[in-house]
């Protein structure tokens, strides 16, 4: 190679190296023209290609980061090309020779959102891995933070070490590594000796033979790990180690662990980032207002990048963790808010039900609505009416009757020719909402039984067609379904209000979904899971909340007991008594270890119906329910519980949710301990949904589990309220939300029970809308841009 492509060479990789920073040639790469003109005539490179040079090393300072990344490439695949005397003619990219310097963008550089492979130590077969992690552009790699970390930034002497100190040690290598086969096995033994000025210690690991070729006598290196214990002496085993010359980011310092994928090493994970991030985290620009990062005293993004990854020390990174958290809670309720900004600057079309429609129909209902469920009414028929789009949340615990309420909204809506969805988070439930509401709407005449239908995953293929059509064309005035109804092909001929059952167990982005069916629809989510204050603002930041407090007239708490395993009897005696008095019973089998019914659940539901009709109730009829019935099943076996063919229904936790069967007055809970609050709370609110008393039998698996703090706080109220702040500082919003509530789930530095935290985001987030309410000021760009990034898929139609 000739000695002017030698020093191009050189320069060219350095630049690389550097990050394409115009800083392989002090001053600047025009600055090396000079050489290049002189050294011109010396070299067998045309005239031609030379002026090619000269004209890339003039333009580089003001050429965008990718033109530079395409050029450098371009020029050392013509180094590299290089056969001898017939050099080819040095080409530039066409695009290039026209490229103009960018001008100044308000936005991120848009070379971070570039794909992985144009970095280095990122190829091809490796990218496949990182887009397994979720990780697709080099922004999602600077946003890959580690799960934890191990912290072997402290070092000791050799002669200090003690048995269990986890740090990093310095030493040079006695002798040369030696490698021995196990006893037993065909394990591969590696040892060696470690020492320093105040003693030595033996270092092992296993099957690394090829190490013996990489560190010898007399190798300084760094090892890190935990010091150990054999036959009385300290050892280090397979600890990680690194030359002591090299820049050390596998010890003696806090390691970042990353979660892992197949195909991918802990060590080639963190030296991508490592080599990676000090050119790439300066490029990310700041995007948090100026005002939050002086108040609030986080560092800036570019710091907080590198330093989450490779942090010098414990301050540093927990400064770094702050700013995140902030950023996670921060993001959330900014995107909560654009929402709730966008979604009430838009008008909606009005809808309004008589004083004298809504007292006829209040009549034909078998009870008195309680003064709760009126008030809820009224302010429900105010938003309809209010020309902007409803949003709210009705709340109330379960049994409240908030499905009557929803009813009222659904017949102003469609009395006036638009269409209503009613969304549930089971099929079961689907079907029985379905079924209500056919009753009170078709009682109330706004409807006649075919223009409502329903729509869940297992809807047979034949009959969707049909489905479809009637509610493209407006047909189907109240379609009531799961989560199938956020499926492509169910298009509305005119949706205008959306409501959505059990919403906790919904997701914000199913929620958004389910509105963008419509054209600015009326939006109203129900829950029984009271929301403490810290959550309401985060979860529900965007919508207005109507609580339903009373229970309709009558109601008994539900008294609930704890059982031995051996007093089952007693719990069996009990159904006796209350199927002789003419009421019924749910015996509900546990969920082991999944949200989802497994076939663990399915069996022991099955197994034990056998069981208790066999030995325990030969005289009374069992039915069987689970979620492996076919939905006609299901629906037959909840209709002939309703109308009594059973007295006794055994269950799964399918029933979990919403189930109204006011007849049903006991509820035994089998294998208690293994279920969430939550979801106990709910099991219970089957019961106790007329006047009389009922009650909740908790048996846990076995003695031990009767300790349950669960189970007992369970026996101590009924207080839905109580219990869900309980769950959350016992379990977490993991939980309470449950896994569905993706966003949330994902909190990786933040709580969503950090009140603190949420009210200062909140106060900020307020803030910057007030200002600019579109975010459309220049300053607020990078910040909108960071906020799509939190909300992928979401489309925040600001006014801008
Ligand atoms: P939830 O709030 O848990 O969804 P539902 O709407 O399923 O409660 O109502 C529970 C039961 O209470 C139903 O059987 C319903 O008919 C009944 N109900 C609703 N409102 C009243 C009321 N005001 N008085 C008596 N019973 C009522
Ligand atoms: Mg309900």
């Amino acid at each position: 190679m000739s000695g002017l492509i030698n020093t191009l060479t050189n320069i060219f990789s350095l630049e690389q190296k550097r990050g394409y920073s115009n800083t392989a040639v002090v001053g600047g790469l025009a600055n090396f023209i000079g050489f290049l003109q002189s050294n011109a005539n010396t070299e067998n490179i045309s005239a031609e290609d030379i002026n090619s040079l000269i004209s890339l090393f003039n333009r580089y300072a003001v050429l965008s980061l990718e033109d530079r990344i395409t050029a450098v490439s371009t020029v050392i695949k013509w180094m590299r090309d290089d056969p001898g005397v017939n050099r080819l003619h040095l080409t530039m990219p066409s695009s290039l020779e026209n490229a103009a310097p960018k001008p100044e963008s308000h936005g991120q550089d848009k070379a971070l959102s570039g794909l992985l492979q144009s970095i280095r130590g990122i190829g091809e077969k490796n990218s496949l891995f990182f887009n397994k992690l979720g990780i697709f552009s080099i922004y999602d790699l600077l946003r890959f933070f580690p799960r934890r970390y191990q912290d072997f930034s402290q070092l000791k002497t050799i002669n200090r070490l003690e048995y269990g100190d986890e740090l990093s040690v310095i030493g040079t290598l006695k002798n040369d590594l030696y490698t021995r086969n196990a006893k037993r096995g065909n394990l591969k033994i590696i040892e060696g000796v470690l020492s320093d000025s105040t003693g030595s210690i033996k270092i092992t690991w296993f099957n690394q033979p090829y190490l013996a070729n990489q560190i010898g006598k007399g190798s300084a290196i760094v090892v890190s790990g935990k010091v150990d214990m054999y036959l009385g002496r300290l050892v280090m085993n397979s600890p990680d180690w690194e030359p002591l010359d090299s820049d050390q980011l596998h010890t003696n310092r806090i390691v970042p662990i990353y979660p892992l994928t197949a195909g991918l090493s802990q060590r080639q994970i963190r030296k991508i980032i490592y080599q990676n991030l000090p050119f790439w985290s300066t490029r990310v620009k700041e995007y948090l207002p100026e005002e939050v990062l002086e108040c609030e005293k986080y560092p800036p993004i570019a710091n907080a990048l590198s330093h989450i990854h490779f942090p010098d020390n414990t301050e540093q990174l927990d400064q770094t963790r702050a700013r995140l958290a902030f950023e996670e809670i921060f993001f959330l309720q900014l995107g909560v808010l654009a929402q709730k900004t966008d979604w009430s600057s838009q008008t909606a079309r009005r809808y309004a039900l008589s004083a004298q429609e809504i007292n006829k129909s209040e009549e034909r209902l078998p009870y008195q609505l309680t003064n709760d469920q009126k008030a809820a009414i009224k302010e429900i028929l105010a938003d309809l009416n209010s020309g902007h789009p409803m949003n709210r949340l009705l709340q109330g615990d379960v049994g409240s009757g908030k499905t009557v309420v929803a009813k009222f909204a659904i017949q102003t809506i469609i009395e006036n020719g638009a269409q209503a969805a009613v969304m549930t988070p089971t099929s079961i439930l689907a079907e029985q909402h379905f079924r209500t509401l056919t009753q009170l709407l078709t009682q109330d005449e706004v409807a006649k039984e075919d223009e409502i239908a329903l729509l869940i995953g297992s809807t047979p293929q034949k009959e969707r067609p049909e489905i479809l059509e009637k509610l493209a064309d407006g047909r189907i005035k109240v379609l009531v379904g799961t989560h199938a109804l956020l499926e492509d092909p169910v298009t509305f001929n005119d949706l205008q209000l959306a409501v959505i059952d059990e919403q906790h167990r919904f997701g914000v982005e199913q929620r958004i979904k389910l509105h963008e069916k419509g054209e600015n629809p009326h939006l109203l989510v129900m829950t029984a899971t009271p929301i403490p204050r810290s959550l309401a603002l985060t979860v529900y930041g965007d919508l207005d909340v109507t609580t339903i407090s009373e229970m309709p007239a009558g109601r008994q708490p539900v008294e609930t007991r704890l059982l031995h395993p051996n007093q089952r009897k007693e719990a069996y005696t009990l159904i006796r008594d209350q199927v002789a008095a003419g009421f019924q019973a749910f015996i509900i089998y546990p969920l082991v270890e999944s949200e989802e019914e497994t076939d663990e659940d399915y069996r022991a539901a099955v197994n034990e119906k056998e069981r208790l009709a066999k030995e325990v109730f030969p005289d009374l009829k069992i039915g069987l329910m689970h979620g492996k019935l076919k939905p006609a099943e299901k629906e037959k076996v909840m209709l002939d519980f309703r109308k009594k063919k059973y007295q006794i229904l055994v269950s799964t936790t399918v029933i979990e949710v919403g189930v109204d069967i006011p007849s049903a007055t006991v509820v035994l809970i089998e294998g208690a301990n293994h279920f969430g609050l939550a979801q106990l709370h709910q099991i219970r609110g089957r019961v106790g949904r007329n006047m009389d008393q009922s009650y909740c039998l908790l048996i846990p698996e076995n003695e031990t589990a009767l300790e349950n703090e669960r189970l007992a706080v369970m026996v101590k109220t009924n207080d839905g309220f109580k219990l869900a702040e309980f769950d959350l500082d016992q379990r977490g919003p993991g939980e309470f939300l449950g896994t569905r509530q993706s966003g949330y789930a994902g909190l990786r530095f933040s709580s969503i029970t950090d009140t603190q935290l949420i009210e200062k985001c909140r106060k900020y987030a307020k803030a910057i809308f007030e200002e600019d309410p579109g975010l459309s000021q220049p300053e607020h760009q990078l910040l909108l841009e960071q906020l799509k990034y939190c909300w992928p898929g979401i489309q925040f139609n600001l006014n801008n």
